[in-house]
């Protein structure tokens, strides 16, 4: 009686553990919904998530699922969450190309452009309907502005369906950027463990320990965090600068995205880890505190002192207005590069290398 009830439960355990390992976002004979898409088991189907229209404002976000035929993890990788971000959207396009439903286990998600009007419009950070960084508002609503309204899309469709993600960014149009990843903790140990193995497998050897994030559920602000927030396991990577589409930045969101793809066993094959990772483990952004023209005195991934001015502010007359210098010791991650400066917008961020 007894052993056969502790079988049982050995039985039931088994079909939870078994079922927990492959998402709850496969559906109906392996079929993945997403959207108005349900895509076969073994198939890739592109389409667009609709973002509804309000105040006769509509947009709508270009995505490709992958279902793999065989069983395993749920990825999303999304792009153009900033429209002006270039490399990680052409290496979605990239991936797409090489990607067989055949041969992969589990599903990738795959974003082209999560902000579709900014891209189009070629404006950086904001989007140009109601002036919000999609990257401040998640995680969205559906009766809010527009970017609150893709926000809230990304939310539900992306983020609650996947089991991992990569919000993969660069510098923006005026950014000039070393590579780098964020590694976000959320202070839960074992989510904390497999976004650090994400972030070693993607390959870029600047790692920002990133403490700073918002806890608060219902203003998680940025993608990665909402993801690490509602316990998937993330990063938030930056490869690219100033607009570019340099062949050197694409390849290394493509290399990363497959070397984490090795990581969650979705393909065959190790992962490539970071041999030695630099841990940046405080950093800080400087921003403007007026309108007018940055000069930046010094370029990307220098090393600054402690006091050291890196840039300064004139007015639109051409007077200095101020100067801006580092907090502390560290690297340049990113700095200013074209001259339009507006009270509130970053002008550079210094990272301090853990010892
Ligand atoms: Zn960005």
């Amino acid at each position: 009686m007894q052993h056969s009830g502790l079988r049982r439960i050995g039985f039931l355990l088994f079909v939870v553990m078994a079922f927990s390992s492959i998402s709850l976002a496969k559906e109906e004979n392996g079929r993945f919904l997403i959207g108005d898409m349900s895509v076969a088991s073994g198939e890739m189907r592109s389409g667009y998530l609709p973002v509804p229209e309000k105040n006769g404002i509509e947009t709508s976000i270009p995505i490709t699922v992958v279902n793999g035929s065989k069983p395993g993890k749920v990825l999303a990788l999304v792009a153009g969450v900033h429209g002006y971000e270039y490399p990680p959207i052409l290496s979605l396009y990239r991936l797409k190309n090489k990607i067989d439903p055949a041969e992969l286990s589990g599903t990738l998600i795959l974003v082209h452009i999560a902000n579709l009007q900014s891209f189009q419009k070629r404006i950086i950070y904001y989007n140009p309907n109601d002036w919000k960084n999609l990257n401040r508002v998640f995680p969205g609503d559906p009766e809010g502005t527009i970017s609150q309204r893709v926000a809230h899309v990304l939310k539900q469709e992306v983020v609650d369906r996947c089991d991992f993600l990569i919000d993969m960014h660069c510098g923006d149009g005026n950014e000039a950027l070393i590579p780098y990843t964020y590694w976000m903790i959320s202070g839960n140990k074992n989510l904390d463990e497999l976004s650090k193995k994400m972030a070693l497998a993607f390959g870029i050897k600047y790692i920002i320990i990133d403490q700073s994030r918002t806890k608060d559920l219902s203003d998680s602000k940025y993608l990665g965090n909402t993801a690490v927030l509602f316990e998937k396991p993330a990063i938030t990577t930056e490869s690219g600068y100033l607009g570019k589409t340099d062949e050197e930045s694409i390849v290394r969101n493509t290399k990363g995205i497959l070397s984490v793809m090795r990581l969650l066993k979705m393909i065959e094959g190790e992962p490539d880890m970071v041999p030695e990772p630099v841990w940046i483990d405080k950093y800080e952004v400087i921003y403007s505190d007026g309108d007018g023209l940055f000069y930046p005195l010094t370029d990307m991934g220098y090393y600054v002192k402690k006091g050291e001015t890196v840039g300064y502010l004139t007015d639109y007359l051409g007077n200095v207005i101020r100067e801006y210098r580092s907090p502390f010791t560290g690297i340049l991650l990113y700095i200013i590069d074209t001259p339009p400066t507006n009270k509130g917008e970053p002008l550079f961020e210094v990272g301090s290398i853990l010892e």
